[in-house]
This record gives structure tokens, sequence and C-alpha cells, in this order.
């Protein structure tokens, strides 16, 4: 077998920063230094290249145009490498994963999203290590040949995660991101030990296609105790807006207060789509448990049962972006896409 060839897509965070002499402040640098940064790299038999955002952003900074970029490197380049890295902050690296899980439709091969919570220059780094093991993986194959991981992760630390599972969870630990509704895709300790049953596969044999349009008219509302009819109302009347995140308590509960339903109500008779998510970091929207989670089912508002926030939202900029009627976006949300959600037993996932 050949040397894997990968391209490592380098579009700014932590990961690729150094201490500015003057100010102290992080500011990114040039792509070059990072392989210097990283001289074990080279120990690797893999045939590496890369392509650096013209300017490295914070992750804080990325927009769906960012995601576009991303992944429009990953289709022209796709025929001519095995896999791909993604270098980026951790901040909105969640968004970043679920974005390009929808985005890569029909993806075959690993695109491995990673960064680091110190920078790569520092002593105590950990971005030396997460770059390694995200090269690792995307360079892994089965025993025939085929790419191991054949969907879009998130490699930090001692955890190879679904992209669209995964949250960020902590702002300091090294062990920054969680998938609390799915198992680990691998676990990294002295091996990088895979979690076969865990790894997506797709059963349509067509080609990649990717979806370069994402809608951004969407937005998340989160409840919390003391939300007024002002404030809400105003939430859901944002001009132009055509779908909403609605971070609900536990098991998908709400209000049950006539103005809150009617108010939703009122939104979804606009054509607005609502999906319900939880607050809670694991565990699904269920409102058969509670009459509090009753009421948004009742006026239409779509389950989202065990995704994520992050997932949720892309995946409606994505289901607009296709340009879908305002039904079918309702009925998707609720399916699964690429894994983004457990499949109940009759529905198969797409
Ligand atoms: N603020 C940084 C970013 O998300 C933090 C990091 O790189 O992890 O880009």
């Amino acid at each position: 077998m050949k040397n894997p060839r990968l391209l490592i897509i380098y579009t700014g965070g932590t990961i690729g920063m150094i201490e500015n002499p003057v100010t102290h402040a992080l500011q990114p640098f040039d792509f070059s230094h990072l392989l210097d940064n990283v001289p074990k790299i080279k120990k690797l038999a893999f045939e590496i290249d890369h392509h650096q955002f013209a300017s490295p952003i914070d992750s804080s900074n990325m927009t769906p145009l960012h995601w576009r970029e991303i992944a429009e490197v990953i289709e022209r380049n796709y025929t001519a490498y095995d896999g791909f890295v993604v270098l980026q902050g951790t901040d909105t690296m969640a968004f970043t994963a679920s974005a390009l899980s929808f985005m890569l439709e029909n993806l075959r091969k690993p695109v491995i999203i990673t960064g680091s919570q110190l920078p790569i220059g520092e002593v105590r780094t950990d971005g030396e290590e997460n770059l390694i093991t995200a090269l690792q993986i995307a360079a892994a194959r089965d025993h025939d040949g085929s790419p191991t991981v054949q969907e879009v992760a998130i490699l930090f630390e001692n955890h190879l995660l679904r992209g669209n599972r995964s949250t960020k969870i902590s702002a300091d630990n090294f062990n920054a991101f969680a998938s609390n509704n799915y198992p680990e895709l691998a676990h990294i300790g002295l091996d990088i030990t895979f979690n076969r049953e865990a790894l997506y596969r797709s059963t349509a044999q067509r080609p990649l296609t990717v979806h370069h349009r994402m809608d951004p008219n969407v937005m998340v509302i989160t409840l919390h105790p003391g939300i007024t009819p002002a404030m809400l109302k105003h939430q859901l009347a944002t001009p132009g807006i055509k779908g909403i995140v609605l971070r609900t308590y536990g098991a998908g509960n709400s209000p049950t207060d006539a103005w809150f339903i009617e108010l939703i109500r009122q939104s979804l008779e606009r054509g607005t789509v609502i999906v319900n998510v939880t607050q809670c970091a694991g565990g699904a929207v269920n409102p058969d448990l509670y009459d509090t989670g009753n009421g948004l089912a009742r006026a239409g508002v779509v389950n989202g049962r065990d995704i994520t926030t992050e997932a949720a939202l892309t995946k409606m900029m994505y289901l607009f972006g296709l340009g879908l009627p305002t039904a079918t976006v309702a009925q998707y949300l609720s399916l699964s896409i690429c894994g983004c959600i457990t499949p109940r037993p009759h529905l198969a996932d797409t």
C-alpha cells in the first residue's frame, strides 16, 4: 500500500498561535511555523500537504462562509487525498463539525477536526499530540484498504467523537469535548482503539456531493425561568427568521402559560419551523413524559429528540439551504442525517 496522502486545512485557533512579544496576546502565525514546532510529523510515513486560510481566524469569528471554504477545499482535493485534518479553534469546533457532516453528503473519507487548549509552541501543549493523533486516525485503513473513519469527527485528547454529536464542555480541560448521547468512535490511550460498531457507514453508493449553501436565517432561543412575553415575542419576530432551535428544560419541557404557547403557535403559523432541543448535556426530548412538554408538540413544534443544539442549528441551515419547503424541513429535522440523532428502530438513517 502507498503511503497515505493527507491534507491539513489550517483555519486558525489556539493550536497555531504564538505570543505577541509586545502585547503578550495570542495571535495566529504562519502555518510553516506549525510544522517547525512539530518536527515529529516528519517521522510519520505520510505525505502531508496543507491549505491555509488567507487570514487564520479565532473560531469565534467563524461563519457559514468559512464552513463553505473548508468544504470546498475538501471537494477540490477529495480524490487526491486519503484523508483530511482540519485545524481550528475549539470554541465553535462542534458547530463546524456538525455543519460539515451535513454539507459533505456521501463522505467516505476521514475528516478529522482538532485543535488545542494550549498553543503548539508552549512546552505543555496538547496541540502536538492532538495533531499527530488526528493524522494517524485520518491515515487509518481497514484490512480491505478502505478508510477506517468515513465521517466528520472531532479528535481531542482521549476521544474521537462523531462531529455532529459533539459539544464543547470545558474551557480549560484537555478533554474539552463530549458526546453524551453517542459512544466515542475511538478511545485514545496507549493505543488508538476504534469502536467499530459506532463508526458511521453510508449505505448509499453515490459520489461525494458538497452542499455549499447554508441558510443563516435560523437562531437559538434558550428558555429560562423569568422569560417574559416581551422577550420571547421579540425573539420569535426576528425579521427574516425561518427556523428556531428552542432549548427547553429537561425532557423538552416548557412553561404551560397560555401566553407562551400562544406566541409559539403564532410563530409556527407565520411559517417558522421550531425544533425542541433539551438544554441538558445528555438525554432526549420526550414530549409524552410531562404535560409541560406536550403543549409544544401539540402546537406543532418538531421533536429534536437527542440532537445537540449545534447539530440542530446547522441541520436547519443545511435543510433551508437546500431550498426545501417548510413542511419538508420539519420532517427531516426529526430524522437522523449522518447519525446526528439516535434512530428510532423503524426509521432508516439517511
Ligand atoms: N478562542 C479560540 C478559538 O476558538 C480557542 C481555541 O482555539 O481553542 O479559536
